[in-house]
């Protein structure tokens, strides 16, 4: 049973996440400020951390950069709809996700679901292979094929969809994609992203002005989905 600490000072909003999430079967636990948090998360194991931002003594971003030095439980930010400079400075500080108040229960239980689901999946071996839609990733040899039929990328176009590929359902920022594929030199401007995902989108997307695997999370970075 996967355990989760929910740091929220909403006594209204912690008591109902708490209650959808237990009648799911997940073991809740709660702290109300920043600094309950950062204890609770460093003495005890959580599967899950959802974090909201705006709290009493320590904020949600020095919370997670504190667990993130010692911890690498995956967490998931709950921001303002409206402050997107918090979704990509928590996710740059190591967050995994992010929830925007107010969030509706579904939408919660499935971010939920799906970060523990791949935490299970990165447990494992590494990939050989990485499937999504129809088409399939040999990273081995580094070759994308659809119903075996290879299609043609750049090494900047693979590298940026293996990526992507490998990691499903989570938000990438700008600056977390383009150290990954441009590597040390990382390039700053997300110019040169917006460039290469048109091209990737172009390629395997079936209607590339309407994307089904590489979805754009306004301001923030791209999300990939199988
Ligand atoms: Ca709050």
């Amino acid at each position: 049973m996967a355990r989760i600490l929910i740091v929220e000072d909403e006594e209204k909003i912690a008591r109902f996440v708490t209650l959808e999430l237990e009648h799911e079967g997940y073991q809740v636990e709660h702290a109300a400020d920043g600094r309950t948090a950062v204890d609770l998360a460093l003495e005890r194991n959580y599967d899950l951390i959802l974090l909201d931002v705006l709290l009493p003594q320590l904020n949600g971003m020095e919370v997670l950069r504190r667990v993130r030095k010692h911890k690498d439980v995956p967490v998931i930010m709950v921001t303002a709809r409206d402050a997107v400079m918090d979704k990509v400075a928590g996710l740059d500080a190591g967050a995994d996700d992010y929830l925007t108040k107010p969030f509706g229960i579904a939408e919660l239980l499935a971010r939920v679901r799906a970060l523990l689901r791949r935490r299970q999946i990165n447990a494992a071996e590494p990939q050989a292979t990485l499937l999504f839609g129809d088409y399939v990733i040999d990273c081995v040899n580094r070759v994308v094929t659809r119903q075996g039929a290879v299609l043609h990328l750049s090494q900047i176009e693979y590298r940026l969809l293996a990526f992507l590929a490998a990691n499903p359902g989570r938000v990438l920022t700008h600056r977390h994609l383009l150290a990954q594929v441009w590597g040390g030199q990382a390039v700053e401007n997300p110019q040169y992203l917006r460039v290469y995902v048109g091209h990737l989108r172009q390629k395997i997307e079936d209607n590339p002005a309407q994307p089904r695997h590489i979805l754009t999370e306004i301001g923030v970075g791209y999300r990939f989905q199988i």
